[in-house]
């Protein structure tokens, strides 16, 4: 098996697509991220898997805070800014309990970190959930490599 292989096999999970944020001194950095699954109800426990390259790695260990912003339909372009792959837009952070949330997202998630386990070349950070904001809005949806949305789908299934 090769790594194409596994990553095809991977992709073919749909998923929804976050930006995950945190704060340090020199200033707030997000990472578009979409391995993320809610783990606990009682306590109120996320995952994040960050992978060993990313700056997003020391930052999160050096705060020991993060944030969830699960993405709306119409926010392709600010997913597509936290993957590095639109360079030099300014993004303004709004606050959830202190730490930078990204505005206009579907839900909002902030995080302390309560738990930390290396596998392979990622990280997974387990998140005490603190505060949650939502908003009335359809999820931008990643699958195979690509953006769809929901509305797309469901008139997919109409026609
Ligand atoms: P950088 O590459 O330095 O930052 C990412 C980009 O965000 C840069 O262009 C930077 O300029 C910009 N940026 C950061 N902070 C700000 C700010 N405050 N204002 C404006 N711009 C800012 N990787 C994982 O490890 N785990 C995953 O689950 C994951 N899922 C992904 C899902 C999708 C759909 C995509 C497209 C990518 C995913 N990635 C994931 C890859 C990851 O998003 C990129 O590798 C990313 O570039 C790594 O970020 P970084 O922390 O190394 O920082």
């Amino acid at each position: 098996m090769d790594d194409r292989q596994f990553r095809n096999a991977m992709g073919k999970f749909a998923t929804g697509v976050t930006v995950i944020a945190t704060e340090v001194e020199d200033g707030v950095h997000g990472m578009t991220a979409n391995a993320f699954m809610s783990v606990s109800l009682d306590p109120k426990l996320v995952v994040i898997s960050i992978g060993e390259k990313a700056r997003m790695l020391n930052l999160i260990k050096e705060s020991n805070t993060f944030s969830v912003n699960i993405l709306a339909a119409d926010q392709q372009e600010v997913s597509m800014i936290f993957a590095g792959q639109l360079k030099d837009r300014e993004v303004e952070f709004d606050r959830l309990d202190g730490k930078p949330v990204v505005p206009g997202a579907v839900a909002q998630i902030a995080c302390e970190v309560s738990a930390v386990h290396v596998e392979g070349d990622h990280t997974l950070f387990i998140g005490k959930v603190t505060d949650i904001h939502l908003e009335d809005a359809e999820p931008l949806i990643f699958y195979s490599g690509r953006y769809r949305s929901l509305v797309e789908e469901q008139s997919a299934v109409t026609q």
